[in-house]
């Protein structure tokens, strides 16, 4: 079990302190989603459980600590996450982690416990674990995930040593991805923000598909084809965030154009396409649908009909296409 290629700053960091045991007690791992950090921890994880890691620091995979870590029967690996995905951790997983803390290993090693998101902890979860934080125990290390560190205590935050993961660079993610088996690497990663397990996700959920044929609707609509209303019945059923989403990058890709700015599009596939329109359309008429998509991204969140305002914007991307024809 590896870290991932983009991650080797930050493993080196780590097996460099657990040899010179400096290891800190607590690591908070903080970086955007997608970016791997879970596989990292449990990567760290079984290399500190392991008794024979290699020289790189990367656990053997055949000791007995490996093999127990590998069925998920570790003794000495405690991972603590909500009951249910965007739910909360709750005191008592975090309770029965500090008591464990008092206990010595099972295996005559470190004792390794992960909490993955961190920032899911409510507020008595928090304070447990912070009593813990304030009295380490030697061979004890805590790893804490998160994507939004500034949603946890900051009391928690100051008693972990901070590892920062940032995107990779683009072309170490598309080597990955490639290896992965993903053909359209570059546009994902785009659309994954430069995430690349992210990407991956959007890869295997048939996501370039269903953009496909959004994109094919929306450009139509702007060209002055296509029916609003039988487009909205059609998205419906899709996720409407990522909709909406894509609709406001793909404007401000063509507003950027029409502008000749220097930024780089976050749809490369579709520059030509989206630069013909940037000529044609108004750009004041552009802007004001751009806040329509905005504005609808929030009705969203709210108690909207989803229904109605999709064919509220889709009706709006007709008449800036109208506006505009009249303006030629
Ligand atoms: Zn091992």
């Amino acid at each position: 079990m590896q870290p991932h290629p983009w991650q080797a700053p930050q493993w080196r960091q780590l097996i460099a302190a657990k040899q010179a045991d400096r290891l800190h007690h607590a690591l908070l791992l903080d970086g955007a989603q997608g970016l791997g950090k879970r596989d990292f921890a449990e990567a760290f994880a079984a290399a500190l459980l392991c008794a024979a890691p290699d020289e790189e620091g990367v656990a053997c995979g055949k000791c007995k600590g490996c093999l127990l870590f590998k069925a998920g029967t570790h003794p000495d690996l405690h991972l603590i996450a909500p009951e249910e995905a965007g739910k909360d951790i709750l005191v008592a997983p975090i309770r029965e982690h500090v008591q464990r803390a008092g206990l010595s290993s099972q295996l005559g090693g470190y004792k390794v416990t992960l909490i993955d998101p961190a920032d899911a902890m409510n507020l008595s979860a928090a304070n447990s674990l912070l009593k813990n934080l304030e009295e380490p125990v030697s061979w004890t290390v805590m790893l804490l995930i998160s994507a939004h560190p500034s949603r946890m205590l900051a009391t928690i935050r100051s008693r972990c040593q901070r590892l920062q993961f940032a995107p990779p660079s683009p072309e170490l993610a598309l080597e990955w991805l490639q290896r992965q088996g993903v053909v359209d690497g570059r546009l994902l990663l785009g659309m994954a923000g430069g995430a690349p397990l992210r990407a991956l996700a959007l890869n295997d959920d048939g996501v370039l598909a269903m953009r496909r044929e959004a994109l094919s609707d929306f450009l139509g609509l702007l060209e002055g084809r296509g029916d609003a209303v039988e487009i909205a019945g059609r998205w419906e059923k899709h996720d409407l965030e990522r909709l909406f989403y894509w609709m406001s990058g793909w404007l401000i890709d063509i507003l950027g154009l029409s502008s000749g700015g220097a930024r780089s599009p976050a749809n490369p596939d579709m520059v030509e396409r989206f630069t013909a329109l940037a000529a044609r359309l108004d750009g004041r008429a552009l802007f004001s649908l751009l806040d329509k998509v905005h504005e609808g991204r929030r009705g969203l969140r709210g108690s909207l009909n989803p229904r109605l305002l999709l064919e509220d914007l889709l009706l709006a991307v007709v008449q800036c296409a109208k506006v505009s024809g009249g303006n030629r």
